[in-house]
């Protein structure tokens, strides 16, 4: 049978699967032999069963019990004892970390006896009772759903009353009264008592912790972070340590190094006299961590002990939540802490100097998405003209600009509409993920580097700033002031700073990132500093490791030239539709109102040279790396007039309508399409306008003889759209041919395959083609039959809501369909041709666990945009090793 319950001792880190980050590094941090309080853990597998069945599984709840029993045994008390109490928390603990988005309830075991012998047994009424109202608190919100704001209301009304705005100024006569005032809110509420039975109270708790999963704010986070539905999380009871017993007591949270910048050193909030979840709530303005040595320099020792402990074992940078409870420091959780990308970068050179790790880990430990964050714009170094308001926490770097916005509802409406939106709270809570994620930027007033705002923005990559003290915030009125009488209403635009920590009001101008400027060649090595060192150090190693070859998607030489810059070794493609715009415009109508060959010919003898300039160019800036040109692909009517505009026009005109508009009208009627995705376009058009395809290979051919002459070294590549079948591509094919031939040069000559027909006869369509790009764009669409500018607006939402994908098939290469098409036609082409070359020229190119899959199949290349040839690059190198 299944067993479904762990002992801390049984545990270790690499259980996550089965017993969450929590609980998996709670076993780990006890078998160091670390101060962790007793406890144990139920697996997520059990959860599992719950969430399915909304029952328990068979056997668990006796397991609970002897684990139970033993943990009383050990600790010599029993769970709410009324003599002297043994207290637990039960606690989330899911495989990926989810900051603050699950339940923990804490002190259960407490009724309306226990809690006289807790006070008795500690000497102190005052915290009884506060751990007491705490539980119920907790419970109320957590267990039985009832709005938290109720509990918080009553708590500020005997604080108003008190003429204090700190709960340490509460006695044990307010907290008595308070627990009376909880028991009547969840009476009138739950319509049930509060549970008076221990046990009772804790296995609610677990439940309401395995339901918690399933709560709207964990499923956002999780579609956020893209973590799967499935997992369910396990449930950690442990022995309750306090850390409200006096000022000899506290909690804390710590880093091993700054979670922002990377730095070695000691990071982390401290609170006195509080329980843990006041810290991270940012209720209270913690102290700094460094300040523990002045209150208690014995604990504060053995925190760095163990904090040194920990680095060494996890290899990594660490972050940790303690209580002291009377002097006696205990461990309450530990993990591989989250970090901003620059963080990342350094954290991984300094391990890799320290010899903790090597390159390959190095390499692995940081992600593409990482390093897109640091060629993100910042905030131009000289600001004129915009007023500083003040100045916060650095708690998650970035340059965000926005209308200023109070609540998650506002941030979600306006950011809908397309509005650049900054998110500013006093503090924020797990309720306002939904605003975080709408939002360009964060701002709170209150909270340290540890608090909810700082944790999940670093998660997401997205701007924060916090505990700018000097705000007064004023969420019902809509409004922020700050120093010298500056009121900020909702509307009004802000800059916020997440590197600096600066709040400026209005706009303030943006510039390349360092990191873009090093890859840009206008910043060196020796003057970028350790940040840049470590991206190039890293990007050398991944360039080292990697399989595929990166090129870019880039249409004109400044592109081209930009993503040789940023590390592409050649153009993966190159589109030509955009040379048919503007000036060109008419030749396009002339070539398709064409009565004859000859009025046709003349079009075309046009637009040649037009093109051949094109293409110089870009041979020039790719001088030695291959140029995929993609022949026309679009439907032609996209160059044509819009046909409601044009049939007005005319109507208007009447008799005197020109013969030209007429033409044209008759011309954009015959070519208007009801689906032009499936329209006549691609390899259609050059079948069906005699000399169009010609006439572009003859301006490829004549630029890249032009180029060589003049010493340059073009290695154009030829690539057909949207083919479905080995005769159309022939077809083009040997005309191709006959004209590279007569210009005297050659190019490779190949296909994109978008279609699922291609994919499936790959093997005869290898035949006639020199390589494959995969176009990943259309063939998404055409596998799943749906239009992406159609789609994304009208039901991607609901079907992410639905499980039926986890991300959207555009973003991420959807393995199981898309994906296998691929597999086929990687198998079935190199089979026919040993030697064809493979590559993917979607957007999907520049997508990382996309890329990963285009290792993983074979393929020789990845094509992206330019900005995103590092980021591949980065990945193709992660995804070899
Ligand atoms: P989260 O995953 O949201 O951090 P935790 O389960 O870690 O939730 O608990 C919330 C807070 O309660 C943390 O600050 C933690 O340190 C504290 N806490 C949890 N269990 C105990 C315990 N047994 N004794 C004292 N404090 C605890
Ligand atoms: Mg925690
Ligand atoms: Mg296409």
């Amino acid at each position: 049978m299944a067993k479904f319950v762990y002992d801390f001792t049984e545990g270790n880190k690499d259980l996550k699967d089965l017993l969450g980050g929590k609980g998996a590094n709670l076993a780990e941090m006890t078998n160091l032999g670390l101060p962790v309080p007793p406890g144990f853990t139920i697996t997520t597998e059990a959860c599992r069963y719950y969430l399915e069945h909304g029952d328990r599984p068979e056997g668990l709840a006796d397991e609970v019990d002897r684990h139970l029993a033993a943990l009383e045994s050990a600790m010599g008390k029993k769970l709410g004892q009324s003599d002297d109490p043994l207290l637990v928390s039960v606690r989330s603990g899911a495989k990926f970390s989810m900051p603050g988005m699950m339940e923990t309830v804490l002190n259960v075991g407490l009724n309306d006896e226990s809690v006289l012998g807790l006070a008795a047994q500690a000497g102190d009424e005052r915290f009884a009772w506060d751990s007491y109202r705490r539980l119920i608190q907790m419970f109320g919100k957590t267990v039985l759903d009832i709005d938290g704001d109720l509990f918080e209301d009553a708590v500020e009304d005997v604080k108003r009353a008190q003429g204090s705005d700190d709960d340490v100024d509460l006695t044990a006569d307010d907290f008595k009264a308070l627990v009376d005032r909880f028991k009547a809110i969840v009476r009138d509420r739950a319509g049930r008592d509060f549970p008076t039975d221990p046990r009772e109270q804790m296995d609610l708790a677990v439940e309401a912790v395995f339901d918690s999963w399933n709560a709207p704010r964990a499923v956002l986070y999780r579609r956020q972070e893209r973590i799967p539905v499935d997992l369910g999380t396990a449930v950690n009871i442990c022995a309750m340590v306090f850390g409200n017993l006096g000022m000899d007591s506290g909690t804390g949270v710590a880093f091993t190094r700054d979670p922002a910048s990377g730095q070695q050193g000691i990071y982390g909030d401290y609170l006195q006299n509080a329980q843990g979840e006041d810290v991270v709530a940012g209720i209270r303005n913690t102290v700094p961590l460094t300040e523990l040595e002045r209150i208690d320099k014995a604990s504060y020792d053995r925190l760095l002990e163990i904090m040194e402990t920990l680095e060494n074992h996890y290899r990594d940078m660490c972050d940790i939540e303690f209580t002291i409870e009377r002097g006696k420091l205990w461990m309450l959780q530990t993990r591989v802490g989250k970090r901003t990308a620059a963080a990342a970068f350094r954290i991984a050179c300094q391990l890799l100097d320290q010899g903790l790790i090597d390159a390959d880990e190095a390499t692995r430990r940081i992600t593409g998405g990482q390093l897109a964050q640091l060629m993100f714009p910042r905030f131009a170094s000289r600001v004129d003209g915009v007023q500083k308001l003040t100045k916060g926490m650095n708690a998650s770097p970035g340059a965000a600009v926005g209308k200023v916005v109070f609540t998650s509802e506002r941030a979600v409406e306006l950011a809908g509409r397309g509005e650049d939106v900054i998110l500013v709270r006093r503090e924020t809570n797990p309720d306002d993920l939904a605003g975080m994620v709408a939002a360009r930027g964060v701002l709170t007033s209150r909270g340290g580097k540890t608090s909810h705002a700082a944790v999940v923005a670093r998660g997401m990559g997205k701007t924060c700033v916090c505990g700018a003290e000097e705000l007064d915030v004023d969420v019902r009125g809509g409004q922020f002031t700050a120093p010298g009488d500056v009121t900020v209403r909702e509307g009004d635009v802000i800059s916020i700073d997440g590197t600096s920590g600066d709040v400026y009001l209005g706009e303030v101008p943006v510039e390349n990132s360092p990191v873009v400027q090093y890859f840009e060649g206008e910043l060196s090595i020796e003057d970028g500093g350790d940040l840049v060192r470590a991206v190039d150090r890293v990007m050398a190693h991944a360039d080292a490791r990697a399989a595929l070859r990166v090129r870019a998607n880039a249409d004109t030489p400044e592109d081209s030239a930009r993503a040789r810059r940023f590390g592409a070794t050649g153009i993966g493609l190159c589109r030509t539709e955009h040379m048919f715009l503007g000036d060109r415009r008419q030749l396009v109508e002339q070539l398709i109102l064409a009565a004859d060959d000859q009025e046709r010919k003349a079009a075309l003898d046009a637009l040649e040279p037009l093109q051949k300039q094109d293409f110089a160019g870009i041979f020039e800036a790719m001088d030695g790396l291959p140029t995929t040109i993609r022949l026309i692909d679009p439907p032609l009517h996209e160059f044509l007039p819009d046909i409601t505009e044009l049939s007005v026009k005319v109507a208007l005109a009447g008799d005197k309508a020109t013969e030209k508009d007429r033409k044209l009208l008759e011309a954009v009627t015959r070519l208007h399409e009801q689906n032009p995705m499936l329209g006549l376009r691609g390899v259609r058009l050059g079948l069906v306008i005699p000399g169009l395809f010609a006439m572009q290979v003859r301006a490829i051919a004549e630029a890249a003889a032009e180029r060589r002459a003049a010493g340059g070294d073009p290695r154009p590549e030829i690539m057909i759209p949207l083919v479905g079948a080995v005769q159309e591509l022939e077809a083009v094919r040997d005309e191709a041919r006959a004209v590279l031939a007569e210009v005297g040069e050659s190019a490779l000559i190949g296909t994109m395959i978008e279609l699922p027909r291609a994919a499936l006869t790959a093997g005869h369509i290898a035949e006639a083609a020199e390589f494959f790009s995969f176009g990943t764009n259309d063939l998404t669409q055409t596998t799943w039959g749906f239009s992406r500018d159609d789609v994304e607006a009208a039901f991607f939402s609901r079907y992410l809501d639905l499980g039926i994908f986890g991300v959207s098939p555009f973003e991420t290469l959807d393995r199981d369909g898309v994906g296998r098409l691929i597999r086929i036609a990687v198998e079935e082409g190199r089979r026919a041709r040993p030697e064809l070359h493979l590559g993917i020229c979607g957007e999907h190119g520049g997508d990382p666990d996309s890329v990963h899959f285009c290792h993983e199949v074979g393929l020789n290349y990845v094509s992206c945009s330019p900005f995103r040839v590092p980021v591949a690059r980065l990945e193709a190198g992660r995804a070899a090793i």
